[in-house]
């Protein structure tokens, strides 16, 4: 629930509207994980709340880390039993979390651990606000404020558009956890209608396209999505985009041994991305098991950026967090999986 949904919800059970913004604290500030600690609230209203509004709306499976514990990634299960993911990600100035929208995912990218599971269904607004606060305590007990949020984990946000939109309201909130609007990023196989709907809203989130290769026949290969919205017309709606919010767009592109890290290749991207007001992620392949992709050398990986770079576009190469655990991209959901299979 928004805070005003939260508000009216509580004048309709009889108490003073005030009560919503003291439930609201405990939750998104103390962290708070049961409303047995609200003390400050009566406790018939915490008894009716924790059935109407329950604050644990997943339970934690087990957590595992890597890159010498700057690497925190949890397994969840949610109240109907699916399983998903969020990765914690510490550096020296920030903390970023990387949450998940959906259980599986129905785009089906050819690399994609996640891709391989089908869609199992949408999550909630609130399995993905509970996903950040859970991670909020992660990073408190290791003394660290998150600062970032990329929904970057499994699904297509903009494939579950309302419920992503509820989640970044609530997050948002200042009341709340109060996450800056430019330290979010959506990121999208590039579903353009919704761009165009993401170009409308009022909240200056990040937008990140994975785009991944410049041709559409590579692409459409690659990116399933993009037999419906080719090239040309993604294009259009990120210079839309751009037009409208005067924001830099990011493009990722996951770099896979002898299918998309030519010079040519780069070459062609450089054209394709040429004074667009953008900015191109290089993300090394992280491998999946049963999937054929692997990931380039590193002299390829910088040779793709040096091209980039000398064609005017500003290149970060991006090497993942968390390989030794299977931290990206659906890889622990499938371990677990894995696991429960053989047992
Ligand atoms: N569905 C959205 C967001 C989740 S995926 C999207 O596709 O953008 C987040 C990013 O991880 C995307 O850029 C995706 O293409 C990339 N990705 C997926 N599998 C990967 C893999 N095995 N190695 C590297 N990046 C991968
Ligand atoms: Fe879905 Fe993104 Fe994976 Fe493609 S890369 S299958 S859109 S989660």
């Amino acid at each position: 629930m928004s805070l005003t949904e939260l508000e009216s919800r509580i004048v309709e059970l009889g108490y003073p509207a005030y009560r919503a913004r003291q439930v609201w604290g405990w939750a998104y500030r103390q962290l708070v994980s049961d409303y047995a600690e609200m003390i400050n609230i009566p406790p018939p209203l915490r008894e009716t709340l924790a059935t109407v509004a329950p604050l644990t709306m997943i339970e934690p499976v087990r957590t595992v880390t890597a890159d010498d514990g700057e690497t925190i990634k949890s397994l969840y299960r949610t109240g109907d039993g699916e399983l998903l993911e969020t990765v914690l990600m510490l550096y020296p100035e920030r903390a970023t979390v990387c949450v998940s929208c959906q259980v599986g995912c129905a785009v089906g990218c050819a690399f994609c651990a996640t891709g391989l599971m089908g869609l199992s269904r949408n999550l909630n607004g609130g399995e993905i606000v509970a996903q950040v606060v859970g991670t909020m305590r992660e990073a408190r007990t290791r003394g660290r404020a998150l600062t970032n949020v990329v929904m970057m984990g499994m699904g297509e946000p903009l494939q579950n558009y309302v419920e992503t939109m509820r989640f970044i309201r609530i997050i948002h909130d200042p009341d709340g956890l109060d996450l800056g609007a430019r330290r979010i990023t959506i990121s999208t196989s590039g579903i353009v209608p919704k761009i165009d709907a993401l170009a409308a809203e009022p909240l200056q989130i990040n937008l990140a396209v994975s785009l991944h290769a410049p041709h559409d026949e590579q692409r459409s290969e690659l990116v399933p999505i993009n037999r419906r919205y080719p090239i040309a017309v993604l294009m259009d709606s990120i210079d839309r985009y751009i037009a409208k919010t005067g924001r830099r767009v990011s493009f990722e592109y996951a770099l896979m041994r002898g299918i998309n890290d030519s010079e040519a290749t780069a070459r062609d991207l450089a054209a394709l991305l040429r004074n667009k007001l953008c900015h191109v992620n290089l993300i090394p392949l992280n491998p999946v098991d049963v999937l054929p992709f692997e990931r380039p050398d590193p002299a390829s990986i910088e040779r793709f950026a040096a091209i980039l770079r000398a064609g005017g576009i500003p290149t970060t190469v991006r090497y993942s967090r968390g390989l030794d655990i299977d931290a990206a991209c659906g890889q622990l959901r499938a371990k677990e999986e894995g696991i429960r299979a053989a047992s």
